[in-house]
């Protein structure tokens, strides 16, 4: 190769790489803790969601953010009052840096199991690097998590009187899980749905559509999420459902009917599936165009 192209190629390369390890920052930045609803926290950073379920048996945590991020979350819990050593499970939306990084260290610093999807299971325990992973070989590696519990699609997860459910919702990884669970204030009961990633993202050179299953599994993902049980909707970047703008609507409005929407699963699906359906037809069009 002429070294110009040569050049110009490895810079290519590492602008891509820069690219992918390339973050919001908010996704560090420190967030007050806060209760959602009853016995739902928020302890995550301002740009990544991580969720503590607490009971007088012991407490579930959903999610960990970034590795970099763990001593914060833990800080965020004892802020809150809660000891660390209470937290007796970690579940997982889905396993990329973003969400697990820090699970292997709150799992260490806690002792809690951690549970996860079957395929969601294989991914934590790859530390990020999984080749079923549409992001795999550009996704950002983190500690790999050891030992993973397995959680059937629809089983419910318990730890004292909490009882999450998990829906898997493959699409972004195989692994992805959306988690539904019941809190209460006084009388009133909502159900909280944790709903993970569906964009469509991948390395270069992936395509969904060379995989019909894979991409029958992602439309499947939609329906299950317009269908969840689904009161107050959260997601692992709460930007992508208007979550941090809902929780200061309750806040000046003192009433949670600001971050209650039954229609918010359904919403949140509608939204994404026509994301996915274009993606499919630009991967044809440019497998057209290459003549293949
Ligand atoms: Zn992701």
């Amino acid at each position: 190769m002429n070294p110009f192209i040569r050049t110009l190629c490895i810079g290519a390369a590492v602008v891509a790489a820069s690219l992918a390890h390339a973050h919001d920052p908010r996704w560090n930045q420190p967030q007050q803790p806060f209760r959602i609803y009853g016995n739902s926290w928020y302890v995550g950073t301002q740009g990544l969601g991580v969720i503590l379920i607490t009971s007088p048996q012991g407490h579930v945590l959903i999610d960990g953010t970034m590795e970099e991020n763990a001593a914060q979350i833990e800080a965020n819990i004892r802020a809150l009052g809660f000891r660390l050593r209470d937290i007796k499970l970690i579940l997982n939306s889905h396993a990329h840096f973003d969400h697990a990084g820090a699970i292997a260290r709150l799992a260490h610093d806690s002792g809690a199991a951690v549970a996860a999807s079957e395929a969601g299971a294989k991914e934590l325990r790859s530390g990020g690097n999984d080749p079923d992973d549409p992001q795999y070989g550009m996704a950002t590696r983190y500690p790999a998590v050891t030992p993973v519990k397995v959680i059937a699609d629809g089983a419910a997860v318990r730890v004292g009187s909490v009882a999450i459910t998990a829906h898997y919702t493959p699409g972004h990884t195989p692994g992805s899980t959306s988690w539904t669970w019941l809190s209460c204030e006084k009388a009133r009961c909502v159900t909280l749905a944790y709903v993970d990633s569906l964009t469509a993202l991948g390395h270069d050179g992936f395509r969904y559509s060379d995989d019909p299953a894979r991409v029958a599994r992602f439309r499947r993902s939609f329906a299950t999420v317009a269908s969840l049980p689904c009161d107050i909707l959260i997601t692992p970047h709460p930007d992508a459902s208007g979550f941090m703008q809902k929780v200061a609507a309750r806040d000046r409005e003192h009433s949670s009917a600001a971050l209650i929407d039954t229609s918010a699963c359904r919403n949140y699906a509608a939204a994404a599936r026509p994301r996915f359906e274009a993606r499919l037809a630009k991967e044809q069009q440019d497998a057209r165009e290459a003549g293949q």
